[in-house]
């Protein structure tokens, strides 16, 4: 099947959202974007060997590939709408296609994104997505308007897809229940929409956790000018991580381990209201874990009111290289 081919079957075909002028089969795609309203465009790929293994199941890669686009407008509280994606592959297998396709669809149906470009190449497997979204003039929720006194929460709960990764890896064994939980977590993150929707104009900042908690904070601190306080005992840990790791593991693994694809952000002790009002209808559980305050330092970790020492090297050099 040639390259034409395998665009015509597998992507020429997807639904096209009503401001999609032209979407895929000339040079480029036509959009009529919402008056009053600002663009928000990002892009991430992911490369086999570096962000995958070879092994992982195509829908899962098509599902994981939007989603993390999906999580980027998310944090930005942007609506997503338009996606092109760039593909290389090393072959043209139709089921492997056909299970890429069915993962990347599902996701892109279900947040009304309509594929509108891209390109096919021949190479060793990478996925490169631009996805676009739309945001009210203005409403746009950023990483540096964070200020001292603003109480810092995350959604979902933390270090269930690094575990699972652990375990692909081979350092973790599990239950195959355990197996399909974290797996599930790290293959298919649901990326924050709704709960970025209702943020706008009540968080002050806001970043998704893709490097992990402590990194991702640190860059909202940074950003805004002040330091992050986390208390570690306030961590909504995942009770399968909780279940199989040391307190001290577990609390390394919500810190750390990344690929959490939740939402951490800053909300003035005025907006704690309207939060809960805000967030109540996307569905997603959220924990205040500490607050903003004036220093140098991009985080402190508590535990009461005792400092928090971060066990292992290589998880204090991640937050340091950070
Ligand atoms: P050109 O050579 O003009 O860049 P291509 O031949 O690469 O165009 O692509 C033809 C059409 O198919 C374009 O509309 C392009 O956006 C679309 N396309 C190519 N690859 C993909 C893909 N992987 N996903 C979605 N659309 C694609
Ligand atoms: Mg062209």
């Amino acid at each position: 099947m040639g390259e034409f081919e395998l665009i015509e079957r597998f992507f020429a075909k997807s639904a096209k959202r009503p401001d999609v002028v032209l979407g895929i089969g000339d040079d480029a795609a036509l959009i009529t974007p919402p008056e009053n309203h600002q663009l928000v465009v990002t892009t991430d790929t992911l490369v086999e060997g570096i962000h995958f293994f070879a092994d992982i199941p195509a829908n899962a890669l098509g599902h994981k590939s939007l989603a993390v686009n999906l999580s980027d407008l998310a944090a930005m509280g942007a609506e997503p709408r338009w996606a092109t994606l760039a593909i290389t592959l090393p072959s043209a297998r139709m089921a492997w296609m056909e299970q890429f396709c069915e993962g990347f669809f599902e996701l892109a149906e279900y947040y009304n994104v309509t594929l509108v470009g891209g390109d096919t190449t021949r190479g060793p497997l990478s996925l490169t997505i631009t996805a676009h979204g739309v945001v009210p003039m203005g409403q746009a929720l950023t990483r540096s308007h964070g200020q001292v006194g603003d109480w810092v929460y995350v959604t979902g709960l933390l270090g269930g897809s690094a575990l699972g990764l652990k375990h692909l890896q081979g350092l973790q064994k599990l239950t195959n229940e355990q197996r399909d939980t974290l797996l599930n977590l790290h293959y298919y993150p649901q990326p924050r929409v709704l709960s970025g929707y209702g943020l706008r104009g009540v968080a002050s900042s806001c970043i998704d956790i893709s490097d992990g908690l402590l990194a991702d904070l640190g860059h909202i601190a940074k950003a805004s000018g002040c330091s992050a306080k986390i208390q570690v005992e306030q961590l909504p840990i995942h009770p399968v991580v909780k279940s199989l790791c040391s307190p001290e593991e577990a609390i390394a693994l919500a810190l750390c381990g990344g690929e959490d694809y939740e939402l951490c952000f800053s909300v003035p002790e005025e907006n704690k209201g309207a939060l809960e009002v805000a967030l109540s209808y996307s569905g997603v559980h959220y924990h205040c874990i500490g607050q903003l305050v004036a220093g140098d330092e991009p985080i402190s970790l508590y535990q009461g009111k005792e400092d928090y020492h971060l066990g292992g090297a290589h998880s204090w050099d991640h937050f340091r290289s950070s």
